[in-house]
């Protein structure tokens, strides 16, 4: 077994010859800065960071770490939840250098490196008023959200991310540069789109394009005590609403200092259940789409208005600040039934920590007109997606905080479905990630991880098991 010491000792060396970004060693400057993930609950100090510029820098990681016999973490934006894209005593292969975008604007496709986050590809496909489904937060990665299927604002309307993923450039476990798509390596194409980081080092993406323009954003806000009503109401407004309004319930306590001075002072600080809503059209139409959320309730706080997308697609980042501690569950379920609902309105306004919140969406829409086998992704069949996402700034408060989250999740247990979104939970173990894509599926992706990665080179993922 090779140990860290031989990498300090200098085999580093050798790899410089092949190897043009940076190769940071413990104790070298800008180390501690490049083994920080968004999530501060891991603490992880890698053997070597292999910060590379292009996909042979790539590849000149990855037949490093093996011929050293060292664990190897793949980081795009640095967002897992659970924390593994690093890895003590190992090489974290580094693509935060590589965030290029190309914009085609007749093809309608945008190409970006695999370092890049969701702001960088929003903000040039925006240049030409267009968009592909990304993220809900400008900070997180496009490669590891993609990898595990990718759902935001747009997606009730466009699909998921890896919907509209058109090819990618793909590093195999045995260092070879191969073109992923419906045409070539059709196999592979099928496993990126929902089954993680399993199958190998994605260096570029190509998405498709699609004309999105200003939208109209509306937030309306309720004391908890109206919370089981509103989420009777989503239930219906769900069914009935079109593909255009993109809409979610949401638990959350109003920050003591909001980026914008927006809301009134007596709800500042304050524990709300709200209905957060965007209407990815022409604004005016919008309105008329939003009356109904508009007519709901007795609301403490309500507004609307038209915004760039740019803009829409920044508003939670500084609820999910980067060194925050995260410990997140995910739920799927078939009917938001009256026990469940009763679940997340009694425990969704107790959160400890006030950057914490419970989500409630759905899985529908433009997502479940995909072939249920079409792509490796699990959820095409229209359920509901509740997130219970805990955020604290102190690591005094880890227990209690873990505690909440595990509470309210088993609580709802009940009431779901094995399956789960891979990309909303931490690690919860290899039985959860099997359950996670269901039996059929993971066959399938069991017979393609012997194909491409027999040997489980890439392992810190929700991780799919070769079969030897
Ligand atoms: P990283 O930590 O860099 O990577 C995560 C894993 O992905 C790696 O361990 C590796 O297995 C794999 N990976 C990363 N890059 C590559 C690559 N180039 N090639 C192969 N494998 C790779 N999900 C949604 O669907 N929608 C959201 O709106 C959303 N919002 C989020 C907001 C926040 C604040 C956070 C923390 C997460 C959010 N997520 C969301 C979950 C998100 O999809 C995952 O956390 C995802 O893994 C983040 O990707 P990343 O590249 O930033 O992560």
């Amino acid at each position: 077994m090779v140990t860290k010491q031989i990498v300090e000792d200098g085999a580093v060396e050798g790899l410089r010859f092949n190897f043009r970004g940076d190769l940071i060693r413990p104790g070298e400057p800008g180390y501690d800065e490049a083994r920080a993930r968004h999530n501060a609950m891991f603490d992880k100090r890698p053997a070597l960071i292999a910060r590379c510029t292009g996909t042979a820098d790539v590849q000149a990681a990855l037949g490093f770490a093996l011929q050293a016999g060292l664990p190897i973490a793949i980081r795009g934006g640095g967002h897992s939840v659970a924390g593994f894209s690093s890895v003590d005593d190992g090489v974290v292969i580094d693509l935060s250098r590589m965030r290029g975008v190309h914009v085609d604007p007749d093809a309608k496709t945008v190409r970006a490196q695999g370092g890049a986050l969701w702001g960088d590809v929003d903000r040039e496909t925006q240049v030409y008023g267009l968009a592909t489904p990304g993220g809900v937060v400008s900070h997180t990665g496009i490669s590891g959200l993609t990898l595990g299927g990718g759902f935001g604002i747009l997606s009730f309307k466009l699909g998921l991310s890896c919907d509209n993923l058109v090819s990618a450039d793909v590093v195999t476990a045995d260092g070879r540069v191969l073109v992923a798509s419906e045409t070539e390596h059709p196999d592979l194409f099928w496993g990126l789109r929902g089954g993680g980081g399993n199958f190998g080092i994605v260096t570029s993406f190509e998405y498709r394009l699609h004309p999105v323009g200003d939208v109209l954003v509306s937030m309306s806000m309720y004391s908890p005590d109206q919370g089981a009503e509103m989420l009777d109401f989503l239930k219906g407004l769900y069914v009935d609403a079109p593909a255009d309004l993109a809409f979610m319930g949401i638990f959350l306590t109003v920050p003591e200092q909001p980026p914008m001075p927006i809301f009134p002072p007596e709800i500042l600080g304050k524990k709300m259940c709200a209905i957060f809503a965007a209407w990815i059209g022409d604004p005016d139409e919008g309105q008329k789409a939003i009356a109904p959320i508009k007519a709901f309730g007795k609301p403490s706080f309500e507004i609307a208005l038209p915004m760039p997308y740019t803009m829409l697609q920044t508003i939670q980042d500084e609820n999910e600040p980067w060194g925050s501690r995260n410990y997140w569950k995910s739920a799927y379920l078939k009917e938001l039934s009256s026990e469940a609902i009763g679940v997340i309105a009694s425990r969704g306004p107790t959160a400890p920590a006030p950057n914490s919140s419970v989500l409630i969406g759905r899985f529908g829409g433009a997502i479940a007109a995909v072939g249920e086998m079409d792509t490796a992704f699990p959820l095409r069949d229209s359920g509901y997606v509740v997130q219970m996402d805990s955020s604290w700034p102190d690591p005094e408060a880890d227990d209690e905080n873990i505690a909440w989250t595990r509470e309210l999740a088993s609580a709802l247990e009940p009431h779901t479905l094995d399956r789960v979104y891979v990309n909303f939970i931490g690690d919860e173990g290899s039985e959860r990630v099997e359950k996670a894509y269901g039996a059929e599926r993971y066959k399938r992706l069991v017979a393609l991880k012997d194909a491409y990665d027999p040997a489980n080179v890439f392992n810190l993922n929700q991780n799919i098991k070769p079969s030897r």
